[in-house]
């Protein structure tokens, strides 16, 4: 187990498992409720369809209760109408019984008409109920009629008919014997009076009671006015107590229809506003659906992007647990996002013996520290190997403008740096060579230079030789001087030989090779150089350019010479800034041209610019260009400068092509220069 391990197990709740805001949303649960939804595509509708339901429900009901409600109102009527008929047929009976009491007093003893006027009997009657009371004989006439029209009960009476309909009768019979004929009595009684009389209350506030004829023409009734169409009513027949009468009783309690309720009319507006709220709960789910669905797009989108980044992101909390890693940072450590995700320092990626470090490196960013152009830092993979990243941190604000972490793009540098050391020390191996070769140059130079005046001191050590060994008188020791100072002088000529035999006897190692690939890699040397200076160079060949006999490594050598010294030229001027290198084939040699569009050579002549130390620069030695045309020279080619057409330099060299080349012309280049071709 690594410490990264021991830490990360015995750091109690480093194992989160709650995602935090940041993380990716749990998909598979939105893929369910994804097809929930279209399953259901009409949930919306539910509720409606629920409430229809319920509203058929309560219609059926409330249709249920107002067949029952009319049909106890129907018992009730019924049972009144009956009672009442009952009630009435008693009075009617007890009237008529008192009317027979009169009957049976006119029977027993004769009366005058005065005397049955004041009978109590009459009065009582009349007081009571009756309207009138008439006497007639067998014959028919009126034996007694009362009250007559003078009374005042007389007008009462006929008040009262006509307030509240038709009169009814009441007749007896008087049995005839001796002494009195037959005849009968007649009460005439206000059947308006009879109702009131004879309906209660709380039956008059019930209903709306009537007597009617066979004609349905009312004799009496409690209220004025016909009966209202949608009144319930019920008809008993008076017979025989009131013949050919009917007594109606007409429900003043309306049973409203069920459809026209309270409750029904609450439903109709409730199932109209579930309807409204329906079709905006369709239109609000439908851009719901949208929305996730553009959300599920965006969010597969996203994750697809940040999947073939080849950035690594990484989000951390303010406690700096990680709350999110893309693939490409899980990739570039080994690991798997799950695995790095709830993670709290130190890091599993961390590297064991820099962990110290990081964790001060951890801690700076965390108080917001980090270097705002990045830092460089060293992982390491999940399978040992080391990671070179490059970090850049921000801080990472929610919706509301909160910082609540710190993401970061981490670049995998690895390879930039490998490919920065090998060109170290490509560059370092080339400026030795190039130490090297001049100094071999510097050598050659001073062995030429020597070997003349070496040359010349032998030669007059041995004149002054002869001429003093002529002579008896000479001292033996100066002779002997002049002897060694000779042989010094021609041992000084030999080592300067040797040197020169040494450093001229190096053969070029020529090869076939690419002369646009020497170019390319010459420049490529020079990368950072022309960046700084911010020379732009174009490099330009023919397409089927043949290859040329040369030592690459030299070859290249004056390739970088050539380009230094221009992007040196161009490095004391403004504007902008270009260096040109072409290759062409030109008969049997390829030249190749550096153009620079700087200063130019400002009259300096050629033999004088690859002249040996010369340099105009402050720190040159002024040996490039002699070294350039000793090896241009060693391939049997020649190096010149000249001012450009417009302005700047051109140096140009050309090197003798390869004959086995099947595009080269199979002329051998050993034999001919470029002068030649
Ligand atoms: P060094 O670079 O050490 O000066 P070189 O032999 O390479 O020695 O160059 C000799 C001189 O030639 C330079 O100092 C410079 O004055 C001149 N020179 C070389 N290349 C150019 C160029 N492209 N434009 C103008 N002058 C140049």
């Amino acid at each position: 187990m690594t410490n990264t391990d021991k830490a990360r197990n015995s750091a109690p709740g480093i194992r989160v498992p709650e995602r935090p805001a940041l993380a990716v949303p749990p998909r598979p649960r939105l893929h369910l409720l994804g097809s929930r939804f279209a399953l259901m595509p009409s949930l919306w509708a539910w509720p409606l369809v629920l409430s229809v339901l319920l509203v058929a429900g309560v219609m059926v009901w409330l249709q249920a209760k107002e067949g029952a409600d009319r049909e106890a109102q129907r018992a009730d009527m019924i049972s009144d109408a009956l009672s009442l008929e009952a009630q009435i047929t008693n009075r009617l009976d007890e009237e008529t019984n008192k009317l027979r009491a009169l009957a049976d007093v006119i029977q027993s003893r004769p009366l005058s008409q005065d005397a049955f006027a004041r009978h109590a009997l009459v009065l009582d009657g009349l007081r009571r109920f009756w309207v009138s009371v008439t006497w007639l004989g067998d014959d028919g006439r009126i034996m007694a009629h009362v009250p007559d029209d003078a009374m005042p009960a007389h007008d009462a009476a006929r008040n009262i008919g006509d307030e509240v309909g038709m009169a009814g009768h009441l007749s007896v019979s008087l049995a005839g014997h001796e002494e009195h004929l037959g005849g009968m009595l007649v009460a005439r009684y206000s059947a308006g009076a009879l109702l009131r009389q004879k309906v209660p209350w709380w039956l008059a506030s019930k209903y709306d009671i009537r007597l009617v004829d066979e004609s349905d023409e009312v004799i009496a009734a409690t209220v004025d006015g016909p009966r209202h169409p949608a009144q319930a009513w019920y008809r008993v027949s008076m017979t025989p107590s009131l013949p050919n009468a009917w007594l109606e009783l007409a429900s003043r309690e309306r049973i409203t229809p069920w459809w026209r309720t309270m409750p029904m009319a609450l439903m109709g507006g409730f199932v109209v506003l579930l309807g409204i709220a329906s079709v905006m709960l369709r239109k609000q789910m439908h851009s719901v659906s949208r929305a996730e669905e553009a959300w599920r797009t965006e969010a597969a989108w996203r994750s697809a992007m940040e999947d073939s980044l080849a950035v690594g992101i990484r989000a951390r909390d303010m406690q700096g647990r990680l709350v999110y890693v893309n693939k490409t940072m899980a990739d570039m450590v080994g690991y798997q996002p799950d695995e790095l995700i709830g993670l709290m320092p130190p890091m599993p990626y961390w590297v064991p013996h820099e962990l110290e470090q990081s964790m001060s490196r951890h801690l700076r960013n965390m108080a917001g520290k980090a270097p705002r152009e990045g830092y460089e830092s060293r992982w390491q993979h999940r399978d040992g190997t080391e990671v070179d990243v490059m970090v850049f941190e921000a801080p990472l604000v929610d919706a509301k403008g909160m910082q609540i972490g710190w993401m970061a793009s981490v670049l995998n540098i690895t390879e930039r740096k490998h490919m920065e050391e090998r060109e170290r020390k490509q560059m370092e191996t080339m400026a030795h060579n190039a130490r090297l070769t001049m100094l071999g140059e510097v050598a050659s130079t001073l062995a030429h230079e020597l070997n003349q005046p070496l040359s010349a001191i032998a030669s007059y050590n041995a004149g002054l030789l002869n001429a003093l060994g002529a002579r008896d008188d000479m001292d033996p020791p100066i002779m002997k001087a002049l002897q060694r100072m000779g042989e010094q002088a021609a041992h000084a000529g030999r080592i300067v030989k040797r040197i020169r035999e040494f450093l001229t006897r190096r053969e070029p190692r020529r090869e076939p090779c690419s002369i646009m690939g020497v170019i390319e890699s010459g420049v490529s040397l020079l990368k950072r150089d022309l960046s700084r200076h911010d020379v732009r160079v174009h490099i330009q060949g023919d397409a089927h350019l043949p290859d040329v006999v040369a030592d690459p490594v030299l070859i290249e050598q004056v390739v970088v010479n050539l380009v230094r010294n221009a992007s040196d030229a161009l490095s004391t001027q403004a504007g902008e800034r270009h260096i040109h290198v072409s290759a062409a084939q030109a008969g049997r040699f390829v030249r190749v041209s550096v153009a620079d569009n700087g200063p130019g050579l400002q009259g300096v002549r050629g033999d004088r610019l690859f002249a040996p130390f010369y340099s105009t620069k402050a720190d040159g030695m002024g040996m490039g260009l002699a070294i350039c045309r000793s090896i241009i020279e060693l391939h049997y080619g020649v190096l010149d400068a000249e001012e450009a057409p417009e302005r700047g330099a051109v140096f140009s060299f050309s090197l003798p092509i390869d004959v086995a080349d099947p595009g080269a012309d199979p002329a051998d280049p050993a034999d001919s220069t470029e002068e030649d071709a």
